[in-house]
């Protein structure tokens, strides 16, 4: 039997019956250059078995949600912003078109404009409390639903209730004032 025989032996060792494995470890013995090949197998071996694989730490998963339900958040903010801004700005000319409309408003411009940021800073505590509510919810399971598209709903409805709420102080000080 010569070197090679032995090589591939050593390196199916696990594969050998009893008597082959005996043989070979007979030959190991007396033979030192098959001695080091088997040395240098079972050594690369042993290092493939205690190689630790890189594995995320167990708070991986919970770092990584976490990190994206802060960038929802931030994202949920700026739309928040956003879109209170715009609604709050289209909300304040059109209440100023139908202000300036009717004249006798006029006067009474500043006490409805201080009723509306009344209402405007009210509404920004509800909404707020809302997205705190919504926040985790949009997590757990209304990712089907767009917040954006919720958001825009839900401003719009406000906007559209805020426009009458203050329709209907311009038409009360006004029926005041003709009554006087
Ligand atoms: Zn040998």
């Amino acid at each position: 039997m010569n070197h090679q025989q032995y090589s591939n032996w050593i390196l199916l060792e696990d594969d050998l019956d009893q008597e082959q494995q005996r043989e070979l470890h007979l030959h190991l013995k007396g033979c030192s250059q098959c001695q080091a090949l088997y040395q240098s197998i079972h050594q690369l071996d042993h290092l493939f078995r205690t190689a630790s694989v890189p594995t995320p730490g167990p708070d991986f998963s919970s770092r990584w949600m976490e990190r994206i339900e802060k960038r929802e958040r931030r994202r949920n903010y700026r739309i928040l912003g956003t879109t209170l801004g715009i609604v709050s700005l289209a909300t304040v000319g059109l209440l100023s078109i139908i202000g300036l409309e009717i004249r006798s408003v006029v006067d009474f411009f500043p006490q409805v404009m201080l009723q509306l940021v009344t209402l405007l800073a009210e509404w920004l505590v509800f909404l707020s409390q809302l997205s705190n509510i919504l926040t985790p919810l949009f997590l757990v399971g209304l990712k089907l639903i767009s917040p954006l598209w919720l958001y825009t709903m839900l401003f719009s409805l406000g906007g559209a209730a805020a426009v009458w709420v203050g329709r209907s102080i311009i038409n009360r000080t006004l029926h005041k004032e003709l009554n006087a």
